[in-house]
């Protein structure tokens, strides 16, 4: 996030993005649920080029026994971002900035999650990034959301994530690399179904108008990212009811 780079050109004469996106569009979305055999549940998902995959583990009796908890199960998430996900290599293993995404993604769940029917056990989340392209965070929170669904994890609902942003003095959704790059500012939010905020971070400045601005449209983003889930979760759900019926 760099501010005033008024030389980079972020909307066309018809006020499109660079990736010929609407102000207020999401990048397409393609989601697999339950791709790896040895997770509960798993999920791929593509946010544009963005691609993550989540893979959850549990409820399953806690390691490090000095990890358990006696009242509730302990929620782990890792976020960990491939060396070959970006174009000049990352360096592997755990960062600053990715011990602070797992711990924010790791509170985005908290709320939808029953830990305490589940003393002593974890819930494991593990999110690896493919190939990033700016929002990759979001991109994890939404995967990671549908493979603890495939895990069969009870929730109180879906958690949807989305980032707004400001980009050539214009509030857009879902920013892309290069507005991320050079944009004013970038706002990721998670959201539960019931439109509950469990994730708020902001990069860069907005004003108190702009952010308002912000914060109502990429609310709606994560309303058009649940509805995405869901009929993922549709699409998974017919195949294995198709797959019951054969079997009879
Ligand atoms: P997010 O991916 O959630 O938007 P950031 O704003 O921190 O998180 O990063 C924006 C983008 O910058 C990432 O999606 C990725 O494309 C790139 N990026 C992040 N970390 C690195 C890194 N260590 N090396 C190269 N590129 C990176």
């Amino acid at each position: 996030m760099s501010s005033n780079q008024t030389d980079v050109v972020f909307f066309d004469e018809n006020g499109l993005r660079t990736d010929q996106r609407k102000p207020d569009e999401i990048r397409p979305m393609k989601i697999k649920i339950g791709v790896l055999s040895r997770a509960n549940g798993s999920c791929y998902l593509e946010w544009g080029a963005n691609k993550v995959i989540a893979a959850v583990y549990g409820p399953r009796e806690a390691h490090p026994r000095r990890m358990q908890l006696a009242n509730k199960a302990v929620i782990r998430y890792r976020y960990n971002m491939q060396s070959f996900s970006v174009e000049d290599r990352a360096r592997p293993g755990p960062s600053r900035r990715s011990s602070e995404i797992s711990k924010v993604s790791r509170e985005a769940f908290e709320p939808v999650l029953f830990a305490e029917d589940y003393p002593k056990a974890a819930i494991d989340i593990f999110v690896e990034v493919l190939q990033a392209d700016a929002g990759t965070r979001t991109a994890a929170i939404n995967a990671a959301s549908l493979a603890l669904v495939d895990a069969g994890i009870p929730m109180r609902g879906l958690v949807s994530a989305c980032a707004a942003g400001k980009v050539g003095g214009k509030i857009v959704l879902d920013l892309n690399k290069p507005e991320d790059n050079y944009g004013e500012a970038d706002l990721p939010i998670a959201m539960t179904e019931d439109g509950k905020i469990t994730l708020i971070q902001m990069d860069g400045h907005l004003t108190p108008s702009e952010f308002e601005e912000a914060m109502e449209l990429v609310q709606k983003g994560c309303r058009q990212v649940l509805e995405i889930q869901k009929a993922a979760l549709l699409e998974k759900f017919a195949s294995v009811m198709d797959d019951d019926e054969e079997e009879i």
